[in-house]
């Protein structure tokens, strides 16, 4: 048997229904696994680069269910204040300064940190998302990416915004070798009026693209529109036939039961994202009762202006704790389980498990090697609590994305790590600047 990359003498997290593979091996032809088993049963497999993985362990390339890469260039720039301060004083008027290039060097940061914590895959939504495109074509990651459309009181902006979506969306689909699919992404229901939504949800269905949205992340905001229409948010979007499996609802902190049970109705996806909703005290979904009614969650991280990092390790974790403590019950949400909602759940919530979440046979290969001779691995009793408990972005060793080495020993391949640093960091103090 043919291949071009060959890992061997590693412990394999397949996330199927194989659970745990010990000196294992996996074979990658092209973009594609082609083999995963144990090394005493193997075939006979040669490749061109073979990698020797004792003491490490493989598992499936992390998916990051929502972000807002560029907003790396706003990390740490207006901390400790309430959601709204924060946006209109300080993140909408540097937003509105942006230019393509300022998010190209924002994205391309991101995508630097994405690959030196083992994400693979991200879920983006912002403007200028055709620099984000192209960003992650150089990286080398997977992404499903959307043009922000918003209408904030005005349909004017609202039309144009929503060309520009579509536009995007129809010339970027299936861009980099397939790794780029794209949304159309309608801000939030208090950005967006009811005739906006209702023609972006005619548009996706017609082209066949999915939706991203942010969903009940605000209370304050949630009340204007239960004043202003007499509905909650989810109840106005199923009210204008909004809500659909390919719909992926970020947030979804303030449901009641009777708005959990219509988003699982519809088979909504949900974007978890822990840190940002913790930091920016926005509240605790209730990701049990959401999983409990049947809801496929995935983990984001949110833009990394209110994280502030884009590392899915601390996310995995801060999930699992945050859950434990809101239900006051330790059993919630374990180890095996968030690492689920990190990679083959993400990949349901995006869509794309057939293609990725998984270390089998006939999925892209989107693998990760996780050092675990570091003394916070050890001792290796439960292999999925030393991931999600103890692990950091900082443990990967090796990252391989659609069959393609993007990292080995932590020297990124697919770009030169310095010159992105400098380049954010230039972008960055230039737009704080004036
Ligand atoms: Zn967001």
């Amino acid at each position: 048997m043919e291949a071009n990359i060959l890992i061997s003498n590693c412990t394999i997290i397949s996330m199927t229904a194989k659970g745990i593979i010990e000196n294992g091996v996996i074979a990658i032809k092209n973009d594609e696994i082609t083999y995963v088993g144990k090394q005493t049963t193997a075939p006979k497999i040669t490749a061109e680069k073979l990698l020797d993985a004792q003491g490490k362990v493989a598992i499936p390339g992390l998916i990051n269910c929502h972000t807002h890469l560029a907003m790396t260039l706003f990390r740490g720039i207006a901390e400790d204040q309430p959601l709204r301060t924060w946006l209109t004083d300080t993140i909408w008027p540097l937003e509105a300064k942006l230019q393509p290039k300022d998010v190209y060097s924002g994205a391309l940061l991101g995508c630097l940190e994405m690959i030196k914590t083992g994400t693979t895959t991200l879920a983006d939504m912002y403007y200028h998302e055709d620099q984000v495109a192209q960003a992650v074509e150089k990286a080398g990651l997977r992404a499903v990416l959307t043009q922000g459309t918003i209408e904030i009181g005005d349909p004017r902006i609202g039309e144009k915004t929503l060309k520009n979506s579509i536009s995007f969306a129809t010339k970027y689909h299936g861009y980099a070798d397939g790794r780029v699919t794209t949304r159309l992404g309608p801000h939030a229901v208090y950005t967006c009026s009811q005739e906006l939504l209702a023609k972006v949800r005619e548009t996706a269905s017609k082209l066949n693209l999915g939706i991203q949205i942010h969903l009940a992340e605000s209370k304050e905001m949630m009340k204007q529109i239960r004043k202003e229409h007499n509905l909650g948010e989810v109840e106005l979007l199923k009210k204008i036939g909004f809500l659909g499996s390919d719909v992926l609802a970020a947030h979804c902190i303030h449901l009641i039961k009777k708005e959990m049970k219509l988003l699982a109705m519809h088979n909504v996806k949900v974007a978890h994202n822990p840190v940002a909703n913790m930091k920016l005290a926005q509240g605790t979904a209730k990701i049990k009762d959401l999983r409990d009614l049947g809801i496929v969650v995935g983990l984001g991280t949110d833009g990394p202006a209110s994280n502030n990092t884009l590392d899915m390790f601390e996310t995995m974790k801060v999930a699992a704790l945050l859950q434990k403590l809101h239900y006051q019950d330790p059993t919630v949400l374990p180890a095996y389980t968030v690492l689920k909602m990190a990679t083959i759940e993400a990949a349901k919530a995006l869509g794309i498990e057939n293609s990725i979440g998984s270390i089998e046979i006939g999925k892209k290969a989107d693998i990760l090697l996780i050092d675990f001779k570091t003394p916070h691995l050890t001792p290796l009793h439960n292999v999925y609590a030393n991931i999600v408990y103890s692990a950091h972005g900082s443990d990967v060793h090796t990252v391989i994305a659609n069959g393609k080495i993007l990292m080995e020993n932590r020297e990124v391949e697919t770009l030169n790590e310095n010159e992105v640093i400098h380049k954010a960091q230039t972008t960055a103090f230039r737009l704080a600047a004036n």
